[in-house]
């Protein structure tokens, strides 16, 4: 059971542990990004007390990222309305409308299929202010564990499913942006080698600048990214820094803020 009750607060220890793993974790992304632009950093807070979200608000962090629909939607309950929840676990279509509910869900960053898509689309309310910005999960490392969409090379077809996936959101799913790409990747493959760059974040790259040239060709710009590009949402505890001078826009980072976690039974992590 994942404790969402809030009448207990986290013990005055974990909270300076928290505050300074936190406050280490944004200095080494600061430093990482070298050019000035600031990746955003999402705190991954699966299987931990809303306490420890709790502390790390009033730290300042906002952006959390949850794998789970229940737990999400448990967590968002009690936590402050002002939190942005980023979706980052696998997306069936029958949890499209838990999700959908949670009105503070800032993101879905691992949007693979269309039917989920047009699932999240419908399910959204009308009266939502903004569109609910998603993320296309790429497979970069081609593992069959992973989920995801394949990658796209130079060669690709017209028709390649993630051209496809991107234009149905665009075409069809008003309450939907398309936001950008995220990718899990192969951490073997991270922890190879410092000095060469990680080359699932390598093509994760290209496949963004590959979707971008297919997207403008078919004059569908304007209707994606921020400011005409697609964020890429690349880059955990073990290859963050990795990451970010790949070019990654936004870091999903777990075990670095809050220790490990206990694996929950039948449940993979990184699915
Ligand atoms: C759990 C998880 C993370 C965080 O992983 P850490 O290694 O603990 O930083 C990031 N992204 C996804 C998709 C995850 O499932």
């Amino acid at each position: 059971m994942v404790a969402t009750d809030l009448d207990f607060n986290a013990t005055s220890e974990r909270v300076s542990e928290l505050r300074e793993n936190l406050a280490e974790v944004r200095q080494r992304v600061q430093q990482a990004s070298s050019s000035g632009r600031s990746p955003t950093l999402i705190a991954v807070s699966k299987y931990k007390p809303a306490s420890d979200i709790q502390a790390l608000y009033e730290a300042g962090q906002r952006e959390f990222g949850e794998n789970y629909a229940q737990e999400l939607a448990d967590k968002a309950a009690v936590l402050p309305a002002d939190i942005k929840w980023h979706f980052i676990g696998t997306l069936q279509s029958n949890k499209a409308k838990g999700l959908a509910s949670i009105e503070n869900l800032a993101c879905i960053q691992t949007l693979s299929s269309a039917k989920a898509a047009t699932a999240l689309s419908k399910a959204l309310p009308a009266n939502r202010p903004t569109p609910l910005n998603v993320l296309l999960q790429v497979n970069t490392s081609g593992e069959d564990a992973k989920s995801g969409v394949d990658p796209l090379t130079p060669d690709h077809a017209p028709q390649a499913d993630l051209i496809s996936l991107a234009r149905h959101i665009i075409n069809e799913c008003p309450r939907l942006h398309l936001q950008g790409l995220m990718t899990i990747g192969s951490l073997t493959e991270s922890l190879s080698s410092d000095e060469k760059p990680n080359a699932d974040f390598e093509r994760l790259k290209q496949t963004r600048d590959l979707l971008e040239a297919a997207l403008t060709k078919e004059h569908l710009s304007g209707k994606w990214g921020e400011e005409g590009r697609l964020l890429l949402s690349m880059g955990m505890s073990k290859d963050f820094e990795a990451a970010i001078k790949s070019g990654s826009d936004i870091v999903r980072v777990g075990t670095s803020i809050f220790g490990f976690r206990q694996p929950k039974a039948g449940a993979t992590a990184l699915a």
